[in-house]
């Protein structure tokens, strides 16, 4: 009994750890006087913050090749209304230092130009409409996976990349919170993670904007 709550215990803090950020209000747990005299007292009565808070789970940090997978130092954890859980940002939308993109001339030095945003998750993470819409899945081309949906709603188009599972079909119309698919890899030679793009209805990925707007990401930790 004793050294599974003890396990326990270290797992829990885990997760926290490796979620710790810049947030400048970080959740609160048992405070380490208390867990010194009671080590089971965090897990067995989590603060409330911590029992609300989803996990956020990072998942391996380089490629199986060992390049690096997160090209940026934000750590902290988001929710969105597109995706279950809470996750980091992977690959910011814009120059980036990652090795996947071409040169840009919109770029300083060597660096490309990511035209999404890139969230790490682990594969199987539930993917929502974030807004109401019409379906895309046809011509929207293999960088994305073979599973990549368009959400068409109200003059742009939000494509959600990389997804192993698809459960919605061309033309389909969704509501805000209808389940889409499930993310995954494909496509992606970063491992796992949701690539969210937001371009202007028919659009090029040349013409794609920031998708933060859209995402209306939330820190969590
Ligand atoms: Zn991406």
């Amino acid at each position: 009994m004793r050294p599974a709550a003890v396990l326990t215990t270290s797992a829990c803090m885990l997760v926290l750890a490796g979620c710790a950020g810049t947030d400048a209000s970080p959740v609160r747990i048992a405070s380490p006087s208390v867990s010194a005299t009671t080590p089971t007292v965090a897990v067995s009565a989590p603060s409330v913050d911590v029992a609300r808070a989803p996990a956020c789970k990072v998942g391996p940090r380089r490629t199986p090749t060992g390049v690096k997978r997160f090209w940026t130092t934000d750590r902290r954890c988001y929710t969105s209304r597109w995706f279950a859980g809470a996750h980091r940002r992977m690959i910011p939308y814009g120059c980036t230092s990652a090795p996947w993109y071409a040169p840009s001339p919109r770029c300083s030095g060597r660096k490309g130009f990511h035209h999404g945003l890139d969230l790490a998750m682990p594969k199987g993470t539930r993917v929502y409409a974030g807004v109401a819409g019409r379906v895309v899945t046809r011509g929207i081309g293999s960088a994305y996976g073979d599973r990549a949906v368009i959400i068409r709603s109200r003059g742009r188009d939000v494509l959600l990349g990389h997804l192993s599972r698809r459960v919605v079909s061309h033309g389909d119309r969704v509501r805000k919170g209808d389940l889409v698919g499930r993310s995954g890899a494909r496509g992606a030679p970063d491992g796992p993670h949701l690539h969210v793009e937001v371009r202007p209805a028919r659009g090029s990925y040349r013409d794609a904007v920031s998708p933060r707007r859209v995402l209306r990401l939330k820190v969590t930790r």
